[in-house]
């Protein structure tokens, strides 16, 4: 499958990345260098993981998305960004995982997406890789986002990039802890390369 045929599938692939920023994250990971290793955190129904495997694929590289696939606390029932189609009948959870995995064999990116289901502070606790990018799009909140940023913005490579995704400098726009963690980066060894919408785009100095 062509990119030009993925990247029309990522866009029909439900979920909250608006065009222009996914069709940034993919030029982001098809600049990585030969063999990359990529790292998503929070995929959801695989929409920005189609935009990266993409990238991915064009430079020989692995993309691992991980997510519990139940949805972050704004996702529940009752929260703004519910979907009742994405429960499972079986026990009345939401789960995204077998939408997921759908999208990634559609988009016949099953050799270069590696899906890890679990806890993102779990899985960082006991895996040790490192990453030429790490995008950060799991839960909002307070908690989720600094487990994430704190598990995995030190694992990023030098020269490597993290992105964060709903980063709004006025409260007013969105929430606060994808801001705070993008202002951590910045004063951790990170320096702001590029944004687009909503997405920052960081590169470890040191
Ligand atoms: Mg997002």
């Amino acid at each position: 499958m062509t990119s030009d045929e993925r990247l029309a599938l990522a866009l029909l692939t439900p979920g909250f990345m608006p065009p222009d920023e996914g069709l940034a994250l993919y030029e982001l990971a098809r600049s990585r260098p030969e063999g990359a290793t990529l790292l998503e955190v929070g995929a959801w129904c695989g929409r920005s993981s189609v935009f990266l495997g993409t990238g991915a694929a064009e430079v020989g590289g692995v993309l691992f998305s991980l997510d519990h696939h139940r949805g972050s606390e704004e996702n529940q029932a009752g929260w703004e960004y519910f979907d009742a189609s994405l429960v499972d009948p079986a026990d009345g959870r939401l789960n995204t995982l077998p939408h997921w995995q759908r999208t990634i064999a559609l988009a016949d990116l099953e050799a270069v997406v590696v899906g890890i289901v679990g806890e993102s502070g779990l899985v960082g606790s006991r895996l040790s890789t490192s990453f030429d990018l790490v995008f950060i799009d799991g839960g909002h909140g307070e908690e989720p986002a600094w487990t994430d940023y704190r598990t995995w913005a030190p694992r990023v490579k030098v020269g490597g990039v993290l992105a964060i995704h709903d980063v709004f400098h006025d409260p007013a726009e969105g929430g606060r802890p994808p801001y705070e963690i993008y202002c951590a980066a910045l004063s951790e060894g990170f320096e702001d390369v590029s944004r687009c919408g909503s997405l920052r785009v960081l590169e470890r100095l040191t």
